[in-house]
């Protein structure tokens, strides 16, 4: 009896040490790598625009940024993926992101106006690149990362749209649909726990 006792809980005890996360698709390795990074854009260009016109906007939603930036980093950490994010502000791995920021910056230097509506261009693109990776992984953890970021996200494209008015201007939206983007403004600002 006691024999069987110690058996079965060395049993529980080996699944237990054994319990591995289960594997990522290419795909979503991909998408964690490329969105540390994306995060990482937002950080940097919103940081460029406030040592530019000394505006809270833009050090507050840079702030979260990092966090955003923290959160994806933990997830890449729990699998094992490697993070592609350098220490250093507007170096980039990934060419795609690092040719949007020399972009984004470029604009950025022209007007505060047009720094704005660089804050809204980028939450735009997030939300849109989260939604697509949302379709693409069916992992609880992942996905609820994902859904508490597009949330920040919303609140951010709010602060942006908001600032805009207040300079008599607006955002034409090039990523997602207009009726999502009207959506978004007509809600009011959401908790997102640590994602905000
Ligand atoms: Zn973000
Ligand atoms: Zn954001």
């Amino acid at each position: 009896m006691k024999t069987i006792t110690i058996i079965f809980s060395l049993g529980i005890m080996t699944s237990l040490s054994c319990q591995k996360k289960e594997e990522l698709t290419v795909e979503e390795v991909e998408d964690l790598t490329f969105l540390r990074e994306e995060e990482k854009l937002a950080r940097d260009v919103y940081l460029y625009a406030f040592d530019k016109y000394g505006e809270d906007i833009f050090t507050n939603i840079a702030a979260t940024e990092e966090k955003h930036m923290n959160k994806v980093l933990t997830i890449l950490n729990d699998y094992d993926i490697s993070d592609p994010a350098s220490n250093v502000r507007g170096e980039f791995t990934n060419q795609v992101l690092q040719n949007l920021y020399n972009d984004l910056t470029f604009l950025v230097d022209s007007s505060l106006v047009q720094a704005l509506k660089v804050g809204a261009t980028i939450e735009d693109l997030d939300i849109n690149d989260i939604n697509l990776n949302i379709s693409r992984t069916d992992k609880d953890e992942i996905l609820d990362m994902y859904e508490k970021l597009n949330c920040g996200s919303r609140n951010h494209m709010r602060a942006f749209t908001n600032a805009l008015t207040e300079n008599n201007e607006t955002y034409t939206v090039q990523y997602i649909s207009e009726s999502d983007y009207d959506a978004i403004l007509a809600s009011s600002n959401e908790s997102c726990g640590w994602y905000n």
